[in-house]
């Protein structure tokens, strides 16, 4: 079976419930007969429930940007699994390199989150990617290859296949500069070697690659194209609907 392209947006802290309203307005019509692409959006926690209601009978799916792993308790700011099913939600983002730069996300807590997740049947999107300074010494495999044995830690090999790997080299996020077409196969074709030699080709072959890094409607289509690249998660392109939507027909 051939892996369905998957591009979800990242909001970030970015639009309220009623600008992200305004969005899935715009958006669902020019997607409206788009079937080869899974389309995601992941607005703030306080738009989820309302983006939900909006996006229902559209092409467009809703996911949270982080899930907590306690089913409750003593932990201010953060959400559970519960909190989100009852949104609504069905895909969340977990330990995007935001999350690990300014709130100590490690390799430990995105496995504990990616957990809570498979165990309320969200589907997760695992964000991996190297430093400038890390591609620059050389060190991008081994970096890659310790956020994956670290966050796949325990997982089956059933829960594997359904998880969605975002490969994304932080010195391409927000910053304008993308790794070459050429560049990025390279490394997904390592990250999909990496789960293969834990797991089985067969299981590697199932996983969902997004990259993500300043993809935009200009690059959406080469990027795309490269064998092991399945889709996108984009944050700056994807906060207009006329050039999120562009990348998205562009991809397919
Ligand atoms: C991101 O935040 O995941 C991202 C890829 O951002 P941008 O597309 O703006 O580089």
């Amino acid at each position: 079976m051939p892996r369905k392209v998957i591009i979800a947006g990242n909001w970030k802290m970015n639009k309220t419930a009623k600008e992200a309203l305004a969005f899935i307005e715009a958006l669902a019509p020019k997607v409206a007969d788009v079937d080869k692409v899974e389309i995601v959006i992941c607005p703030t926690f306080t738009a989820l429930a309302q983006t939900v209601e909006a996006a229902a009978g559209t092409k467009i799916k809703v996911g949270a940007q982080n899930i907590h792993w306690a089913e409750s308790g003593a932990f201010t700011g953060e959400i559970s699994a519960d909190m989100l099913k009852e949104t609504g939600v069905e895909y969340v983002i977990i330990g995007h390199s935001e999350r690990r730069q300014y709130f100590g996300e490690t390799d430990e807590t995105v496995n504990k989150r990616l957990v809570a997740a498979l165990n309320a049947g969200l589907i997760p999107m695992v964000c991996i990617g190297e430093l400038l300074e890390e591609r620059e010494s050389g060190k991008t495999e081994n970096v890659l290859k310790t956020q994956i044995c670290g966050a796949f830690k325990d997982i089956s090999a059933d829960d594997m296949a359904n998880i969605v790997v975002a490969y994304e080299p932080v010195w391409a996020i927000g910053t304008g500069k993308t790794a070459t077409p050429d560049m990025a196969q390279e490394t997904h074709a390592f990250v999909r070697s990496v789960i293969a030699e834990l797991y089985s080709s067969e299981i590697a072959d199932k996983v969902r690659i997004q990259y993500g890094g300043s993809m935009k409607p200009g690059n959406s289509s080469e990027l795309v194209a490269q064998n092991d690249i399945d889709g996108g998660l984009v944050g700056g392109a994807a906060l207009e609907a006329d050039s999120f939507s562009e990348l998205i027909l562009n991809a397919i």
